[in-house]
């Protein structure tokens, strides 16, 4: 506890608000630096984070432990209208997590790094396409391979790592499986994981290591995706 007292003295006087933080070392946040996120927001945020917290599925519960326990301190900020709060391709919607410092993504992070979230209201609204479709999953991932020091410099084992988890989540709530990252490359490592008796052995990788499997072999041409 006095490891998160200290580090809710620092982000205080940011004008923070402290989301959850009761029983866990590591501080979630929401950050307001460009004027108060909604109160719904911040609402619907808590009330996510708690249903992933006593989550049916057992990884997602560890992975939400995971994230809460993490050395680094994660802030959530609400995507709006504000292009500082977009992705770099423009995509007003498309979440994405942040290092705090400001080095590359690429060069990777082997030391706990605080990471911020970006998600729309949409993807903390329980019921809402983009909740079931698992963004703040996917997000969490990245936040949390940036928060332990497990940053894969490698973009696609770190969006393999993410989707993964997702698609657990996907498969949980009964949504479509994520087949691949946005077309440019296959994410069928859960599809493969699963008809194998291997998600455990997976979420491993996530939970201890920076890198993952091998991708599974392609599927042959005329075999349908999943
Ligand atoms: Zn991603």
């Amino acid at each position: 506890m006095q490891r998160a007292l200290g580090r809710l003295l620092v982000i205080l006087p940011a004008l923070m608000l402290i989301v959850a933080t009761e029983s866990a070392l590591a501080v979630l946040a929401v950050d307001n630096a460009t004027g108060p996120a909604s109160p719904r927001f911040h609402r619907q945020l808590r009330t996510a984070l708690a249903l992933l917290e006593r989550s049916d599925e057992p990884h997602i519960r560890l992975l939400y432990a995971a994230v809460v326990t993490a050395p680094g301190t994660i802030t959530f900020r609400q995507m709006t209208d504000d292009r500082a709060t977009w992705s770099r391709d423009g995509d007003p919607n498309r979440g994405h997590t942040q290092p705090s410092d400001s080095r590359p993504k690429r060069q990777g992070r082997t030391k706990p790094t605080n990471a911020t979230i970006f998600i729309p209201e949409s993807a903390v609204k329980p019921d809402s396409a983009r909740w079931k479709g698992g963004l703040l999953v996917h997000e969490l991932v990245h936040a949390l391979d940036l928060a332990s020091g497990r940053y894969n410099r490698d973009y696609t084992v770190r969006e393999r790592r993410a989707v993964f988890v997702q698609n657990i989540w996907r498969h949980h709530v009964g949504y479509r499986l994520r087949v691949s990252y946005h077309g440019a490359f296959a994410t069928m490592d859960y599809q493969f994981a699963s008809e194998r008796g291997a998600i455990a052995e997976y979420m491993n990788f996530i939970l201890r290591r920076n890198d993952f499997p091998e991708p599974p072999p392609a599927v042959p041409a005329g075999r349908p995706a999943d």
